[in-house]
């Protein structure tokens, strides 16, 4: 289907700060929409039902599957994640931008429905950096921790397959550097065509 919003797919590996910047970016962006995925994970203290996730049962979240709700799903560190299909469409279709925060293989699938879709990348400056931010997230049980690194690793190498990469390390610069990837991004020649079809179309360029 077409296109008519800009699609922006965000991944990291867990710690990279990737949901404060994509905050941020919203924030300094508010054109921008984020959906929000379906997951069978157990919401963390303080995580809203909706606003975080749409926290659902195995059970739904299969069914959904089953029934194609999902334009895209994975299953990440043991538990499901799937972007809604109806909403994404609907959004994109009306001319807004929408953001992902999806991992890898969600990327990938999205990508070949959206292949204009923008990937944005984002590391830690360090692996030993990486490894701090993930002890310093409390919530999280050792076991899980040590099993988000080896996952990390894994994650950072499909880098290649995105567009832009921001390395977050001084976190007001990445953030600078995710505002200027979300303006180039509308300026690309597959966003103004999908954007302005009636001003192309009076230039005789369809
Ligand atoms: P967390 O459970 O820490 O919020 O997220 C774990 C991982 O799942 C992150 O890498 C996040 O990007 C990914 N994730 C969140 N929602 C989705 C989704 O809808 N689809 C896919 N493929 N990955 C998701």
């Amino acid at each position: 289907m077409a296109q008519r919003g800009v699609l922006f797919i965000v991944s990291a590996p867990s710690g990279a700060g990737k949901t404060t910047l994509v905050r941020g970016l919203l924030e300094r962006d508010p054109k921008i929409g984020l959906s929000i995925s379906h997951t069978t994970r157990a919401p963390r203290p303080g995580e809203l039902d909706g606003v975080a996730y749409h926290f659902v049962g195995m059970d739904t979240f299969e069914a959904m599957r089953d029934a194609g709700d999902f334009i895209e799903w994975a299953q990440v560190h043991g538990n499901c994640y799937g972007t809604s299909r109806r909403w994404l469409e609907d959004r994109l279709a009306a001319g807004h931008d929408v953001l992902l925060e999806i991992d890898w293989q969600g990327a990938r699938q999205v990508r070949v429905k959206f292949p204009e879709a923008v990937g944005i990348f984002i590391l830690p400056p360090s692996l030993d950096a990486l490894a701090q931010r993930l002890t310093g997230r409390a919530s999280d049980a050792q076991e899980v921790i040590e099993r988000r690194l080896a996952a990390a690793r894994e994650e950072i190498g499909h880098v290649h397959e995105f567009d832009f990469v921001i390395i977050n390390n001084i976190l007001e610069q990445a953030l600078d550097e995710m505002v200027t990837v979300a303006r180039a991004a509308r300026l690309l020649t597959s966003s103004q065509l999908a954007r302005h079809p009636d001003f192309f179309n009076s230039l005789g360029v369809n």
